[in-house]
């Protein structure tokens, strides 16, 4: 699967930060499913730091970096950084996590 390039299709499981620019996001809003971290990120911002061609995901995760839980050895109890606004950004009603 292509992360980087040329792709004009929405992958199935990755969403680039570049996308979420042409779809005239301004703000993202960051939201951990394990505990009460939350924020809102600049995407400009983050497309500076990450480049139009990373993964939100990969995005998020990185700007989670201080959560206690981020590195916990238990997958299920592991942080689980989300943007409850993407889904509907993209014209649908969940994304795949
Ligand atoms: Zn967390």
């Amino acid at each position: 699967m292509p992360i980087a390039g040329s792709s004009k299709f929405l992958a199935k499981d990755v969403i680039l930060l570049g996308e979420v620019a042409a779809r005239g996001a301004a703000m993202l809003e960051l939201r951990c499913g394990r505990c009460e971290r939350r924020g809102r990120l600049s995407v400009q911002r983050l497309l500076a730091e990450y480049g139009a061609d990373a993964s939100v995901r990969r995005a998020m995760q990185a700007q989670i970096g201080d959560c206690p839980n981020r590195d916990h050895s238990q997958l299920q109890s592991r942080c689980d950084p989300y943007c409850p606004g993407l889904a509907r950004l993209f014209g649908v009603t969940s994304l795949p996590r």
